[in-house]
């Protein structure tokens, strides 16, 4: 196991060197795209942070570090900013400068344009995988930080003071006592289940298979949502003049997308796609992934919440999911760091703290979560009412500017009370 923290005095001379090896106030269980993101929000406020990591960064079975093309959105752009991950993001990221929504195989489709809203792109388009490998440079140079990686969580034990956060590190057990446990550890949360927190499930029935694509045009900055009854059929703006893939289908159907050989992959994606980018002339590696919605009853337990996908995992329609989670990441470290700007000693594990973040969280989190859930449905719905609905929103977006602005503005995740780090704001020092 890698037990890594931060050793660099230069950067803040008055913050503990690590998590003291069996203390912290912060344990966050889960170092994927949220936990690792949450580990570099909270570095400043100068808490003693420890990372649960069950899964080494470099193994290919890293589950959130793999080959997905990442759409983020502006406001998810400046938050990596404000963490100081975006600039190792930079180089390999990809600006969405339109977007184009349509319905598959029908006429009609909105195009939302970024130089329409004044901007230069909506976002950018980044690989998990180069996300991951920004993430492994930094956590080891955050201060007040350990990494326990690889380390799975066995159990929670809370009590009135502290959580007392058991694990499995190099086939040994270990404890850990922290004041507030975060539990960023995916779908299948062994945080959440530890908490005995009830959750609501629905399996679409739908698969993705995402791989890299190669066209013969160049996507020039463009971002492609054809929308089905078996989920997206999305192509993502990316490095090289590739596009990252997402092509959903039922379930059923995915093991034969994923078994056909890569020319006759090609030419189905290409015929089904049309022709806007030409032929396609490469493939890169096909994997699949089962789309469920997965919501707990709550999201705060004693000296404990959920955040990212733990908290909300959602129908990848909209390309919504992590950006939702670092909107998670952004509130958490603001009502941290303004409980710890009232008083230096405040207990980032207290009931009040985190209800204040679950309250701030709802609305994002509920309206996130009933547009994917609706569209993913509107869309699966074979009645003629549901299709006379999908063409009248279409078409109302494609004919009213202002529609078309307020779409834009949520796509690129300014919605409710924004957070400071969303903005381009200090939290302030901790
Ligand atoms: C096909 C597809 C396309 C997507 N495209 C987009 C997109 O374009 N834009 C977007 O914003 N979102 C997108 N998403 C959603 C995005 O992938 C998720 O929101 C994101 O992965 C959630 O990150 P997370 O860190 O919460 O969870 P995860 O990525 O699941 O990470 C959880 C981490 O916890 C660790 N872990 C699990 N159990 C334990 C344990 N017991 N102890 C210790 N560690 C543990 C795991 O090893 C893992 O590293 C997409 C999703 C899919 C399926």
């Amino acid at each position: 196991m890698t037990r890594a923290g931060g050793r660099d005095s230069s950067r803040a001379d008055a913050r503990p060197d690590s998590a003291a090896g069996s203390e912290a106030d912060v344990c966050i269980v889960g170092g994927g795209l949220v936990g690792a993101s949450l580990a570099c929000a909270l570095e400043p406020l100068g808490l003693r942070v420890a990372l649960l990591e069950a899964v080494a960064p470099r193994s290919a079975t890293q589950p959130s570090y793999d080959d997905r093309t990442l759409a983020l959105s502006a406001s998810s752009c400046r938050i990596l900013q404000a963490l100081g991950i975006w600039p190792l993001l930079e180089e390999n990221a990809t600006p969405i400068r339109e977007i184009h929504v349509s319905e598959l195989g029908r006429p009609g489709r909105v195009i939302l344009r970024a130089d329409e809203l004044g901007l230069d792109c909506y976002g950018n388009v980044v690989e998990a995988r180069v996300f991951g490998a920004a993430a492994q440079r930094l956590l080891p140079e955050l201060h007040g930080f350990e990494w326990l990686c690889p380390a799975r969580l066995t159990t929670l034990t809370p009590d009135d003071e502290a959580v007392t956060v058991g694990y499995e590190a190099d086939g040994q057990s270990a404890e850990l006592r922290c004041r507030l446990v975060v539990g960023a550890d995916g779908a299948a949360s062994a945080v959440r289940d530890a908490l005995g927190i009830e959750t609501r499930h629905h399996d679409y029935g739908q698969t993705a298979v995402i791989c890299n694509v190669t066209p013969e045009q160049h996507h020039a900055g463009r971002a492609f949502e054809r929308l089905s009854a078996t989920g997206p059929f999305a192509i993502l703006p990316h490095v090289g003049g590739r596009c990252g893939l997402v092509w959903s289908v039922e379930t059923a159907q995915a093991r034969s997308l994923l078994d056909l050989d890569d020319e006759t992959f090609l030419s189905r994606a290409r015929s089904r796609f049309g022709d806007a980018l030409g032929d396609w002339t490469r493939v890169g590696r096909r994997s699949a992934y089962p789309l469920q919605l997965t919501r707990p009853l709550r999201d705060v337990g004693p000296r404990s919440l959920l955040l990212g996908n733990a908290a909300h995992a959602i129908h990848p329609v909209g390309a919504q999911g992590f950006n939702l989670g670092l909107r998670d990441v952004a509130v958490l470290a603001e009502v941290i760091a303004d409980a710890l700007a009232r008083d230096r000693g405040a207990d980032p594990g207290e009931p009040d703290l985190l209800r204040r973040y679950s309250e701030w969280r709802a609305p994002d989190q509920d309206r996130t979560i009933a547009l994917t859930d609706g569209l993913a449905r509107l869309f699966a719905n074979p009645t003629a009412g549901a299709a006379a609905a999908r063409r009248a929103g279409l078409l109302a977006h494609a004919l009213f500017p202002g529609l078309r602005r307020r779409l834009a503005v949520q796509a690129m995740g300014y919605r409710g009370r924004i957070p400071r780090l969303a903005l381009g704001e200090d939290l302030g020092a901790g």
